[in-house]
Formats: structure tokens, C-alpha cells, sequence
């Protein structure tokens, strides 16, 4: 049996200055958190490489690549055969470690690195040699040096030597953790879990908060959207889940105020109960689902008026975007399924039948004071309640 290894290579965080440290350290703390409870593993670093060593019999190789697949800060992965650092055996072992990889291809060459300066071979030197014994074992490949299909590496280090062929794309973007933390306007529909996978690849770790509204709001609503939460873990980590009473609030401004305000005021009054948990979490930022004029409440006017309350930054990174695109997105992350279920969320209960397209923020403020809702707004907040959501391990 051959030994292997996986070895991970961050991308962009390369490129990170005098960040590139802690980033490192970051990321390097996110792997093992997520692959902890699999078994022991030897780690080492070196030129933003992590070596990644099984150490139990019982780990399984492909689902750590399953793990790691979903860690944002990761390039590539690939899986390695551990050598002596013998030329004889490097090339042996590449002749039978690839065996399947290049069967299957057509074309190839060899890449050396060479960590270790007193092995006694030079780059090129080992490139020819085992690209002469790739070639004679697999003779129907061809090397090509500027477009192979397969590029074979050697890389020989302190301690072992390693083969590898296949590269695995990783999650990309920045380790979690490494921009800070901000809170999610998390509702059961398609959009908003799409927000919050896309600011935590950019290193932001979410909480989240969702508002309900009993009895016209199910629970079978809030548990779709618990479900979402949960699925939500395998890319942005564990996730702390404020749920929030949203009743009276509703119930008020149904009597109190111009229907056709419902919506934006609601997406006020939301994103001011959001601010006050946000800050209690120590998140920094708000995150939206909201994409340009999807629909009525989503107007660049009607936004306007929603950040007029808001004395944080309010991310919408699926504001450029169509919803083809966001769909393509909720169904690589796995969530679209759930996001589709037909549950009511506490927006479409109480949807105004004419919306205000282009509000006037000066109206808008009249109509929220004609609400009152301070008293509301402070019990709504004092009735939240928590739940943490763990990355399933
Ligand atoms: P989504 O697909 O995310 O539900 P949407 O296209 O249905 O978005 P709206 O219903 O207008 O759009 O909501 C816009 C944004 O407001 C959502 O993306 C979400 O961030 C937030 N939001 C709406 N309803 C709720 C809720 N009940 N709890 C928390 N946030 C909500
Ligand atoms: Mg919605």
C-alpha cells in the first residue's frame, strides 16, 4: 500500500502582505477544526503548501477532500504519494501511483521542485528522467511542455518526496474568520443563503437572524429556514441563529400605517432590530439577499430608505447579479432544494397588493413614526431567541 498525503495550497492570500501570516494561521486553524473529529493527522507548512498526513488507518481520503473542498482560503488540493527521497523510488512509485491518471491521458510533463537544495539531482535533470520513464511505461503519451494535459509533479521536501498529478479546485476565497463577522437578514427563500455563502468566502463569518411571525407564519417556515442555517455550516462555519418574534410589530403597522409603505417599512424596522442583536454579537456589518429591482421592495429608491436606519455597512452581494445566477449558486451550495419548499415567511403575509416603487424618505419616516414602534422593537428584541448551528462533523 502507498502512503498519501494531501497537500492544500492557498491562493489569493499569497498575495496578502504583511496579512499573510495571520491568514495563514487562520486558515490553517479552520482545517483542522474541520477535520478534528475525522482522526490524527501530521500537519506541516511550507511556501504556502499545508501538508496534510493521515496518521489513522481508519481515514478516508476522498472525505477529507470532501471536507476541504468546502473551507474557503483553499487554491487547490491534491492528493500525493509519500517517497524516499530516492530517485529510484520516486519513479516507481509515480509509474504505479498514476497509473489511472495517465492511462487516460494523452499528453503530459514533468514538473520538479526542489525544496530540499542537496538532493542530488538538479530540476531539469529529474523532468527528463522521469518524464523518459512515464513516457517509456506509457507509450502513448506524448509530452507536451506548453499545454499537457497532466502535469506530473515531484516535489522533493526536508523529510519525504512527493508524486502528484490531479489538482482539485478548492472553495477559493479567504479563510473564515479573517475579515470579521457579520449578521445575515436570513429568510426561507433563495437569496439570502446565496448572500451569506458569498460574503463568508471573502473571510466574513456570519451569524444569522430571522424574523417570524406566529400564527402567520408556520413552524414548519422557520424549521425550512433552520434547515437552511444548517446547511449553510458546511461553507461559512458554525453560525449563531437569532430568531425574532415579529407579530405585534406586523400586526401594528397593518393598523397603524399606508399599506403600500408595508414592505419598505418592514425592511426598516427589521434592520433595526438587526443592528441592535448585530451588535450584541460583535458583527460588524448586515447582510442582505436584495438584488436590484427583483422585486418592488428591491428598488434602489426603496433602498435608500432601508439604509436610512442602518449606522453599519449593509452588504448585497447578490445585488449585481439575475436570479439565473443566483440559482446556480444556491444549487452548488445545496440549498436551493430547501429554499424551494412552499413555506410562507412572515414578507409574504403581510405583502402590500401596490408597493411603493419609488418611496420618498421623508414619507416613509412620517408613516414609521405614525407606528410608535419603539416599545414593540424592544420587546421583539428582548423575546429573541438563540440557537447555535455546528458544522456537522
Ligand atoms: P430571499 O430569496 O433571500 O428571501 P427575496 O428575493 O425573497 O429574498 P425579499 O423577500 O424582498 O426578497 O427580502 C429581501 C431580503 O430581506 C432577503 O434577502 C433577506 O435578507 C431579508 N429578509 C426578508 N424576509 C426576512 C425574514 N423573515 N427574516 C430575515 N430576513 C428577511
Ligand atoms: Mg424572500
Amino acid at each position: 500500500m502507498m502512503k498519501e498525503i494531501i497537500l492544500v495550497k492557498y491562493g489569493e492570500m499569497a498575495l496578502k502582505g504583511q496579512n499573510k501570516g495571520t491568514f495563514e494561521d487562520i486558515l490553517f486553524k479552520n482545517i483542522k477544526y474541520r477535520l478534528k473529529s475525522m482522526g490524527k493527522f501530521n500537519y506541516s507548512r511550507a511556501q504556502s503548501t499545508i501538508y496534510i498526513e493521515p496518521a489513522d488507518e481508519s481515514i478516508i481520503l476522498e472525505e477529507v477532500i470532501d471536507r476541504l473542498g468546502k473551507v474557503f482560503g483553499i487554491a487547490t488540493l491534491c492528493k500525493a504519494c509519500v517517497c524516499e527521497k530516492d530517485f529510484s523510488d520516486i519513479s516507481a512509485k509515480a509509474v504505479e501511483y498514476l497509473r489511472d491518471t495517465l492511462e487516460d491521458a494523452k499528453s503530459f510533463k514533468v514538473e520538479a521542485k526542489r525544496a530540499d537544495k542537496t538532493f542530488p539531482m538538479k530540476s531539469p535533470e529529474i523532468c527528463r528522467e522521469l518524464g523518459g520513464i512515464l513516457a517509456e511505461n506509457y507509450s502513448h503519451l506524448t509530452v507536451d511542455v506548453h499545454n499537457p494535459e497532466i502535469t506530473v509533479i515531484a516535489d522533493i521536501r526536508d523529510t519525504n518526496a512527493y508524486v502528484y498529478a490531479d489538482k482539485i479546485r478548492g472553495a477559493g476565497g479567504l479563510p473564515l474568520g479573517s475579515s470579521g463577522k457579520a449578521m445575515l437578514l436570513l429568510s426561507g427563500g433563495i437569496d439570502s443563503p446565496v448572500a451569506g455563502y458569498m460574503m463568508a468566502k471573502r473571510g466574513i463569518h456570519i451569524s444569522a437572524i430571522h424574523f417570524v411571525s406566529p400564527p402567520y407564519t408556520s413552524d414548519r417556515a422557520l424549521l425550512k429556514v433552520e434547515e437552511l442555517c444548517q446547511k449553510m455550516t458546511d461553507y461559512c462555519g458554525d453560525i449563531r441563529f437569532y430568531c425574532v418574534p415579529f407579530t405585534k410589530i406586523q400586526e401594528q403597522l397593518k393598523l397603524r400605517c399606508p399599506e403600500e409603505y408595508f414592505t419598505i417599512l418592514m425592511r426598516r424596522l427589521m434592520m433595526i432590530i438587526a443592528q441592535e442583536i448585530a451588535k450584541k454579537d460583535e458583527c460588524v456589518a448586515l447582510i442582505t439577499g436584495e438584488s436590484v429591482g427583483q422585486v418592488a421592495s428591491q428598488t434602489v429608491q426603496a433602498m435608500v430608505c432601508t439604509d436610512a436606519v442602518c449606522h453599519v455597512p449593509v452588504f448585497r452581494p447578490c445585488i449585481g447579479l439575475d436570479k439565473t445566477e443566483i440559482i446556480e449558486i444556491a444549487r452548488k451550495i445545496d440549498t436551493f432544494d430547501i429554499s424551494v419548499q412552499p413555506y410562507e415567511d412572515c414578507c409574504t403575509v403581510f405583502t402590500p397588493r401596490h408597493p411603493k416603487i419609488r418611496p420618498q424618505l421623508e414619507q416613509i419616516e412620517k408613516a414609521q413614526e405614525k407606528g410608535n414602534f419603539a416599545e414593540l422593537i424592544q420587546e421583539a428584541i428582548d423575546g429573541t431567541e438563540l440557537k447555535i448551528f455546528m458544522v456537522n462533523l
